[in-house]
């Protein structure tokens, strides 16, 4: 199979973990028998460089014909860098709210995974995490309160703030469908977060994900208030496989998931359309305080090319091949200076890069 694929390489350590995942890739692809064909495109800092805009038209034409596109991160420092002397529009981080928004990603995708040799950056009770934990977040990410009406009005001298949480059923359903299809490439257990014994926009959501599960017979479904999900997060995270949820509970979830799994330089994270197009990149920033030093943790990029290859092109063995190797190398006791502990052998990103390629099998 030719895979098309975009790279933004980005800013800061963009550029060095994007670099390991592209190793990867080719690795995958010649054991595997595919090809790699990449279009390098700018965004962020380094557009504003060449072209003094984050994203230009040009580059987004570009995105759209690539079947994926693998992001480092963007931005730099904003109390250095001359990109944040720019007005909002013109600096790096409105690059990548457009290109969402061109390309309609409307899924956010979060894994939060703990490796067994990796427990001990995790803020939970051993007892909690023995064996480790594997789920995934399923956020909405264009509707709801976030892109509601929102005023702030002055009545009867009292200054009163009004945001509305709306969604249609199409929504609901889009993303709903998204979450059971991906259910269906893991432990087919989906679990659906609303606030309905409060919300109207959660009781429309819980009717419609029902209907969607009609359609997936082998999936479990179960639905549970966000205030609970918050909860069972930290005391038994075990359980879950699949979480969809809205995009405001999602945006909390996801970061109190991620929390327990340790670091960020670990956390992939992928955002979808209705097509199989999906932008893919890592869900730290691009780490302007070790830019150039070589020693950032490129498993976050890694596992997210892993996600690529699952979720665009369909590659699940593939996919399955590069967690393994990055399972396998944590095992043996790699670990780049942000998940070093004692007794480990501490190797910077390069090397890491070179490990994780070396053990595609
Ligand atoms: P950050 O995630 O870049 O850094 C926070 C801390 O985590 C830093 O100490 C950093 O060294 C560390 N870190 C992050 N990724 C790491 C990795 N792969 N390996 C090892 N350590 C890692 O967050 P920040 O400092 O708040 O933001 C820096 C810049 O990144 C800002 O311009 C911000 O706007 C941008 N940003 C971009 C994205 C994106 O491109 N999607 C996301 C978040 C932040």
């Amino acid at each position: 199979m030719n895979l098309n694929i975009g790279v933004i390489k980005g800013d800061g350590i963009g550029p060095e973990i994007v670099a390991e995942a592209m190793k990867v890739l080719d690795q995958v692809a010649k054991i595997y028998g595919h090809t790699c064909d990449y279009t390098q495109l700018l965004m962020g800092g380094a557009s504003i460089d060449v072209h003094g805009v984050p994203l230009t038209d040009e580059t987004v034409a570009a995105a759209k014909s690539c079947d994926a596109v693998l992001m480092g991160s963007i931005g730099g420092d904003a109390k250095t860098s001359p990109w944040y002397q720019l007005e909002p529009s013109k600096r790096p981080e409105a690059g990548l709210l457009r290109i969402r928004k061109e390309l309609n990603l409307f899924a956010n995708l979060r894994p939060a995974i703990l490796y067994d040799e990796l427990k001990g950056a995790c803020p939970l009770k051993e007892e909690i995490t023995e064996g480790g934990f594997d789920m995934m977040i399923m956020r909405e990410l264009t509707g709801g309160l976030y892109f509601g009406e929102r005023k702030t009005v002055e009545e009867h001298g009292v200054m009163t703030a009004y945001d509305s949480l709306t969604y249609n059923e199409n929504e609901i359903r889009r993303i709903a469908k998204r979450g059971f299809d991906i259910a269906m490439k893991r432990r087919k257990k989906v679990t659906s977060v609303d606030k309905a014994n409060v919300l109207d926009s959660s009781r429309l959501w819980r009717k419609v994900v029902e209907e969607v599960a009609a359609e997936y017979p082998e999936v479990t479904l179960e639905h549970m208030l966000v205030d609970n999900c918050a909860m069972q997060l930290v005391k038994n995270p075990k359980q879950f496989d699949v979480i969809l949820t809205e995009n405001m509970f999602g945006d909390i979830l996801s970061d109190e998931a991620s929390m327990v799994t340790g670091s960020i330089g670990m956390l992939a994270s992928a955002s979808l359309n209705e097509t199989k197009f999906g932008l893919y990149e890592p869900s730290g920033g691009s780490a302007p305080d070790i830019a150039g030093k070589g020693i950032a943790n490129p498993i976050a990029t890694i596992l997210s090319a892993a996600m690529m290859l699952r979720f665009s092109f369909d590659l699940d063995k593939e996919a399955d091949a590069v967690e393994r190797a990055v399972a396998k190398v944590l095992a043996e006791g790699y670990r780049t200076i942000d998940i070093m502990s004692e007794g480990k052998k501490q190797v910077g990103t390069e090397k890491m890069g070179d490990l994780i390629a070396g053990s595609i099998r």
